[in-house]
Parts: structure tokens; C-alpha cells; sequence
């Protein structure tokens, strides 16, 4: 990916939160933005670190769907939780801010074609949800492994339901 995309896609972000500054009459700082998120989520927010994380495979195909709506999507999160706390991540505050401040539609999925980046497949354990590599996937279904949970020792297990991906992410 070039320097310069991910220049547009951080000055995209910092005018979201200037818009948001302005817009509800406080101040923002300015996010870390990193292009490391992986798999078939466009971006990530991470509320306490103040950071959003961009999907580089899918934002090199994308840039027009960055601009318009993931940016701005992922920056409505950190806005949310800068004022009302840990909300329902698209519930009404996220949906306001995406309306009003933003003037966009608030989607909570992305519709780009994730043919180019790998799959991954939603477990379960008692205390969380996994997303494994295809490679691991098969090995589960071949019964040649089984894989614990570092944190509570459980075995996961297949989610049957489509994928909820990760909190904030879309
Ligand atoms: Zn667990
Ligand atoms: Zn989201």
C-alpha cells in the first residue's frame, strides 16, 4: 500500500473528529490510526486505546467506501464512547452521530468483496469469541486438534451462526 493512501485515509479521520469537535462543542484528540486489521472486518475501533485500526487489502480495492463510510463509521465509535461511555456499539448514540454529525446512512456491515481476504471462522469457549485461520479450521473439522482458550482452558467450539464479528468492527 502506498504512504500516500493511508495519508487520505488518517487526514479522513482527523477531519471526522474536527467535524465531531465542532459539531458537540468539545475536543477530540486526534486517533492513533494503524492499517493492521486483518480477515473480512474493514476497521476496528478500540474505544480506551483511542485507536482504529483499517484493513490494508481491503482498503487498497476501496478507497472511495473507506472514505465515505468506514472512516467516519469507526471514528462515530470512538465519539460515542467519548460521550456516553460504553453504549450499545450501534445503538442510538452511534446511529446519531453517524446521521447527524456525519450525514451518513449508519450501516453495520460493510458490503465490499472480501474474496481476496483469507477467511476466518468464529469459535466459541466459555468466556469468548475466536476467529481462527482456515488452516486451523480444517484441522478442528479433521479432529486432528482441538484448541483451549488461553484465558478460561475451554474447548472451542464452531459458532453455526454467522460470524458477529468483533464488537465495534464492520
Ligand atoms: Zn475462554
Ligand atoms: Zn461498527
Amino acid at each position: 500500500m502506498t504512504p500516500l493512501l493511508e495519508e487520505r485515509i488518517i487526514s479522513r479521520a482527523y477531519d471526522c473528529m474536527k467535524q465531531a469537535s465542532q459539531a458537540l462543542g468539545r475536543d477530540f484528540l486526534p486517533p492513533r490510526v494503524l492499517f493492521t486489521q486483518r480477515g473480512r472486518i474493514a476497521g476496528s475501533a478500540w474505544l480506551e486505546r483511542w485507536e482504529l485500526r483499517f484493513n490494508p487489502i481491503l482498503l487498497a480495492d476501496n478507497e472511495p467506501e473507506f472514505i465515505s463510510d468506514i472512516v467516519p463509521h469507526e471514528v462515530a465509535h470512538l465519539v460515542a464512547f467519548a460521550c456516553y461511555g460504553k453504549v450499545k456499539p450501534h445503538g442510538q448514540e452511534w446511529q446519531h452521530i453517524m446521521r447527524s454529525i456525519f450525514k451518513r446512512v449508519p450501516h453495520t456491515r460493510h458490503q465490499l468483496d472480501i474474496s481476496k481476504v483469507a477467511p476466518t471462522f468464529s469459535y466459541q469457549c466459555e468466556c469468548r469469541r475466536h476467529q481462527l485461520t482456515l488452516r486451523r479450521h480444517n484441522n478442528m473439522l479433521r479432529k486432528k486438534q482441538r484448541y483451549q482458550c488461553l484465558y478460561c482452558n475451554g474447548i472451542l467450539k464452531k459458532v453455526s451462526a454467522p460470524s458477529a464479528q468483533h464488537i465495534t468492527s464492520s
